[in-house]
C-alpha cells in the first residue's frame, strides 16, 4: 500500500526536521565532530526510488473461500505470487477479503467461520495446512463439523507483499441481475465494499455499479476502476447493452478475455464472441457516440486452486494484464490502466508497445522455437455500423447482427515486429498477436497464446474528444 511507504517517508522527514530544530550538525563548532548519520529505513529498497516505468504483470479477477472459490485466499495468493505475479486483485461476489460486505453507505465487517463439508474442501485444508502450518490455520469443529476462520487482507498480505515484488489491489465482483441474467462488474482498488446498485434495465444496471465505484473513487481519493466481467455469461448482455454506457475513455473497461470455462468468450451460431462485441462497441462509440471507448482486459476469473481440469476448472494462469508504471502500489498500478498503458495477454509477452499519435507499434518478447502473427484490426470510417435483428429470433438475450466491415484485419505481419501507421481513414486501430505455442491450461481446448493491445482512436469527428 502507498500508504505504508508514505507513513515512513513521513517518519524520515520529522526525524530530519527535529534535527534540524535541535541544532544538530548546524551549532557543532570545530574539533567538536559531528555524530555520523543514522542510517535510519536502510530497509527501503530502491524500487520506490526508480523512475522509469516497468512491466508488472496482475490478475483482476480471483475468487476464494470468501464467496465461492475452492481455497482460502492465502492459497490463491501464493500461487499467483509463485507464478510471477507481481499484483493480485481477490474479487469476491459482494465482499472484500477484509471480511466486509457493504450494508447501505457502510461496511459491514464480520467473522466467518467456513464449514469444512464435503472432500473438495477437505482437500483444499490439507493444502492450506501443508503449505501455510498449525500455527496459522485456525480450526475448530462445531457439531462435528470441521470449520475454519477465513483470515482478512490485512492479516494475510504480510505473507506476501514486499516492496517492487507482490501487492494486492483490494477489489469485489459486484455482482448483480437483471431477472436471471447475471451482470458482474468487478471495482478494483476500493477501500470498502460497494453494494449492487439494481436498475431497471441491462444498461441501467452497470451504469449504476459503474457510478458507485466511481463516486466511491472521488470519496476515498483512491485509484479505483470498474471491469465489466464476462458479456457472454449465460448470454446475459448483448452489445446493444453496452453502446450507451456514459464513462469516458480510462472510466470503462471490458473483459475481452475471461478464463472461466463457462463464460462463452467465443460466443456461438447465435451470439458474437466478446473480441468482435469490443469491436463494435468501439467503431459504433467512436462514429456515433462521444467517442470515449472501453479498454480491454484478460483476466483468470479463478475458483479452482486444487483441480486441474481444462474447459471444467476454471484455474488461474489462463488470462492477465501486463502494465507499465513507474511503481507497484495500487494506486501507481490503476492510474496506468486508466490511462491505457497496458496491455491484455494469455502466454505473449510484449518487449516494446508504443500507442500514439498517429502510430502503434510493438514488438513481442519472443519464446524459442514459436512463432508470432501481428493482426492490426480497426474499422475504417464509412463502415456499416447499423444493426440487423436476428431471424429468426433468438430464444434468449442475443446482440444484433453487425456488417463484416467492423472489425478487419487492416494489416498482418509475420514476425516478431510490427509498426502501424494510420491513413487517417480508420476510426480506430488495435493490434492482436497470435503465437503457435499451445496455451499451458487454455480457456479451450487447442488456444494458443496471444496478446492485445489498447486501441488506438484516429479519427475523432469534429468537436469531440476521443
Ligand atoms: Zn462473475
Ligand atoms: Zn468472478
Amino acid at each position: 500500500m502507498t500508504s505504508s511507504w508514505k507513513t515512513r517517508l513521513g517518519g524520515l522527514l520529522l526525524i530530519f526536521s527535529s534535527m534540524a530544530a535541535s541544532g544538530h550538525g548546524g551549532h557543532a563548532g570545530p574539533g567538536e565532530g559531528t555524530p555520523p548519520k543514522q542510517p535510519y529505513f536502510k530497509g527501503i529498497r530502491g524500487d520506490y526510488r526508480a523512475d522509469e516505468a516497468r512491466w508488472w504483470k496482475g490478475n483482476t479477477h480471483t475468487h476464494t473461500w470468501w464467496s465461492d472459490g475452492d481455497s482460502p485466499p492465502e492459497t490463491a495468493a501464493a500461487w499467483y505470487r509463485e507464478h510471477g505475479y507481481q499484483f493480485l486483485v481477490l474479487s469476491d461476489h459482494n465482499r472484500m477479503q477484509a471480511g466486509a460486505i457493504a450494508r447501505g453507505n457502510l461496511a459491514l465487517h464480520y467473522t466467518q467461520w467456513y464449514p469444512i463439508e464435503d472432500e473438495a474442501r477437505a482437500a483444499a485444508l490439507a493444502i492450506y495446512r501443508e503449505h501455510f502450518g498449525p500455527d496459522w490455520v485456525e480450526e475448530r469443529v462445531v457439531d462435528g463439523v470441521t470449520q475454519v476462520r477465513l483470515k482478512a487482507l490485512d492479516e494475510f498480505r504480510g505473507l506476501f507483499e514486499a516492496p517492487g515484488e507482490f501487492t494486492f489491489v483490494p477489489g469485489e465482483e459486484i455482482t448483480d441481475r437483471f431477472e436471471s441474467h447475471p451482470i458482474h462488474v468487478n471495482a478494483v482498488n476500493i477501500q470498502d465494499p460497494i453494494a449492487p446498485r439494481g436498475g431497471e434495465t441491462p444498461t441501467a444496471i452497470i451504469q449504476n455499479t459503474l457510478n458507485a465505484v466511481l463516486d466511491h473513487g472521488l470519496s476515498s481519493g483512491r485509484e479505483v476502476l470498474a471491469h465489466l466481467n464476462h458479456p457472454n455469461f449465460r448470454y446475459a448482455l448483448t452489445v446493444e447493452d453496452l453502446v450507451p454506457l456514459r464513462y469516458r475513455t480510462g472510466e470503462g473497461f471490458f473483459e475481452l478475455y475471461n478464463g472461466h470455462h463457462g463464460v462463452e468468450n467465443y460466443g456461438d451460431g447465435e451470439h458474437p464472441g466478446i473480441e468482435r462485441m469490443w469491436d463494435i462497441l468501439l467503431a459504433k462509440r467512436i462514429a456515433e457516440g462521444d467517442g470515449t471507448i472501453p479498454y480491454g482486459i484478460a483476466n483468470d476469473d479463478a475458483h479452482r486452486f486444487t483441480t486441474w481440469r481444462v474447459g471444467k476448472d476454471s484455474n488461474p494462469g489462463r488470462g492477465w494484464v501486463m502494465v507499465r508504471a513507474r511503481r507497484l502500489t495500487p494506486d501507481s498500478i490503476v492510474a496506468a490502466m486508466k490511462r491505457g498503458d497496458f496491455y491484455a495477454s494469455t502466454g505473449v509477452t510484449l518487449g516494446r508497445l508504443e500507442r500514439g499519435g498517429d502510430t502503434l507499434a510493438l514488438a513481442v518478447d519472443p519464446e524459442p522455437g514459436v512463432d508470432y502473427t501481428i493482426e492490426f484490426i480497426g474499422t475504417r470510417r464509412g463502415a456499416e455500423l447499423g444493426a440487423h435483428p436476428r431471424e429468426p429470433a433468438p430464444d434468449g438475450r442475443a446482440s444484433q447482427r453487425y456488417d463484416d466491415a467492423i472489425g478487419v484485419v487492416l494489416k498482418t505481419v509475420r514476425g516478431t515486429e510490427a509498426r502501424y501507421v494510420a491513413r487517417g481513414d480508420e476510426l480506430y486501430v488495435r493490434a492482436r498477436v497470435t503465437s503457435t505455442q499451445p496455451h499451458p491450461n487454455p480457456f479451450r481446448a487447442g488456444d494458443v497464446t496471444m496478446a492485445w493491445t489498447q486501441p488506438l482512436v484516429v479519427a475523432a469527428p469534429q468537436g469531440r474528444t476521443p
